[in-house]
C-alpha cells in the first residue's frame, strides 16, 4: 500500500508532531497531573451540578450553533453574537484558521518555543513556518516578528501569555504590533491564559474589536484553563463578523457538544469562582516559584498557571524521576514546565523535586 501517494501535498511534507503520536495520555487517579496546565481545583459546585444535569440530557442534540453561549459572550463583551465563533477547544479554532486562510506557500510568523498547534496548523495547509526566537527574557519578540513580515506573510500569531514559557507581553505593545501589520496579514492573538495575568495595565485585545478595529484580527479564548473544562473541549474566537463568517465555513459539523455548551454558560455566570481561582493561582504560583529558586532552579517570571524553569539537570531525567513519584510535569526542551496545582499537589511536587535535585547530576 503506497499511502504517501494518496496524501495531499501538505501532508507529504508535514514534519512529525504530537498529533501523530499514539501515546496514552490519560492517567490513573493517583497520578498528580501537573503537565497539561489544567485547573486542578476543577469547576465550581454550581458548574458541577449543571454538568450532571446536562449529562442526562445527552440523548438530545445540542444547539448546533451555540447561540445562547454566543449571546452570553456577546453580552459580556458588548459585541454581537456574530463576533463570536465557538469551537471544540480553541485548538479546533486554530485548525479552522489554517483551513480557511492558509494557502500553499503562505508564510506564518510566530515565536518559538510556543504552542505546537500553530506550526502544526501551518504545515497541515501547506503554509510556510516562519518561527522567530523568543527574546532573551523568553518573551514574544514582537520587533523580531515584525522584521520577518514579507509580502507573502498571511498570518502573525502572538501567544500571550506564552506556553511553555509562561511569559507575557503587555497588551499595549501587542496592540501596537497588530496596528503596524500590513493589511494582508491576519493578526491572531491566543489569550488562553489571559485570566491569570496579574497586571492592572494588561487588557484583552478583544478591546480592539470592541472599538471597531477594521483590519483582520482574531482573538482566541478557551474554557480549558482557568474555567476548568479542558475535557469538555470548548473554546471560542472573537473577531469581526466578516472574518467569523468565513471561519465558520471550516467548522467541523456539530462538533461542540451539549454538555460543553451548558457547562461553559454556567461557568461564565460564576465569575466569583474565576476570581477565586485567579487569587489561588497567584498564591500557589508564588509558592512554587519561590521554592524552586531555593532549590537552585532558574525560574522564568510566570504570568499564567504554570512555571518554566531550568533545574540545571537533564530535563527529561527530571520529568522521568518525578513520574516515579507519580507526579507528571513537562519537559518541552532543556527547561521543564510544571503546572501550578492545588496546595497539596504543589507541596508534593516540591518535596519530590528536592530529592530529584540531589539525585540527578548537574547538567
Ligand atoms: C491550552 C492552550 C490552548 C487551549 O486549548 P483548547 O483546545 O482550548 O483546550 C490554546 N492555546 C494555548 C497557548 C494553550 O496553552
Amino acid at each position: 500500500m503506497n499511502v504517501t501517494e494518496l496524501l495531499r501535498d501538505s501532508m507529504k511534507t508535514k514534519p512529525a508532531s504530537n498529533r501523530g503520536a499514539r501515546k496514552k495520555t490519560s492517567t490513573s487517579k493517583d497520578v498528580v497531573r501537573m503537565n497539561y496546565n489544567e485547573n486542578n481545583y476543577g469547576m465550581s459546585d454550581k458548574v458541577k451540578q449543571v454538568i450532571i444535569d446536562a449529562a442526562l440530557g445527552s440523548y438530545m442534540y445540542q444547539d448546533f450553533y451555540a447561540v445562547d453561549l454566543k449571546e452570553k459572550l456577546a453580552g459580556l463583551y458588548g459585541l454581537t453574537k456574530d463576533h463570536i465563533l465557538v469551537g471544540s477547544g480553541s485548538s479546533a479554532v486554530i485548525d479552522m484558521l489554517g483551513e480557511v486562510f492558509i494557502n500553499y506557500g503562505d508564510e506564518v510568523v510566530y515565536c518559538m518555543p510556543s504552542y505546537e498547534a500553530f506550526p502544526d496548523m501551518v504545515s497541515d495547509n501547506g503554509g510556510v513556518r516562519v518561527p522567530v526566537p523568543l527574546d532573551k527574557d523568553y518573551k514574544f519578540d514582537l520587533d523580531g516578528m515584525f522584521a520577518a513580515i514579507t509580502d507573502k506573510t498571511k498570518m502573525a500569531i502572538v501567544v500571550n501569555p506564552n506556553n511553555p514559557t509562561g511569559t507575557y507581553v503587555n497588551a499595549a505593545a501587542v496592540e501596537m504590533f497588530v496596528r503596524r501589520l500590513p493589511e494582508h496579514v491576519i493578526a491572531v492573538v491566543d489569550e488562553a491564559y489571559f485570566e491569570y495575568v496579574d497586571d492592572d495595565t494588561h487588557y484583552s485585545l478583544i478591546r480592539m474589536i470592541q472599538e471597531g478595529y477594521d483590519r483582520p484580527l482574531i482573538v482566541l479564548r478557551t474554557f480549558s484553563k482557568i474555567y476548568g473544562l479542558a475535557g469538555l473541549r470548548i473554546g471560542y474566537a472573537v473577531g469581526d463578523p466578516l472574518l467569523i463568517d468565513e471561519l465558520m465555513k471550516a467548522c467541523q459539523a456539530w462538533n461542540v457538544g451539549r454538555n460543553a455548551q451548558m457547562a461553559a454558560m454556567a461557568a461564565l455566570d460564576d465569575q466569583d469562582y474565576i476570581k477565586e481561582m485567579k487569587a489561588l493561582n497567584i498564591a500557589n504560583r508564588s509558592y512554587v516559584s519561590g521554592e524552586l529558586k531555593k532549590l537552585g532552579c532558574d525560574v522564568v517570571e510566570p504570568a499564567a498557571n504554570f512555571i518554566y524553569f531550568d533545574a540545571h539537570r537533564d530535563s527529561q531525567a527530571v520529568r522521568n524521576k518525578l513520574a516515579e513519584s507519580k507526579i507528571m510535569i513537562g519537559a518541552p526542551d532543556a527547561f521543564n514546565r510544571v503546572s501550578v496545582g492545588t496546595r497539596e499537589q504543589n507541596e508534593a511536587f516540591i518535596a519530590a523535586m528536592r530529592m530529584v535535585m540531589e539525585e540527578l547530576p548537574v547538567r
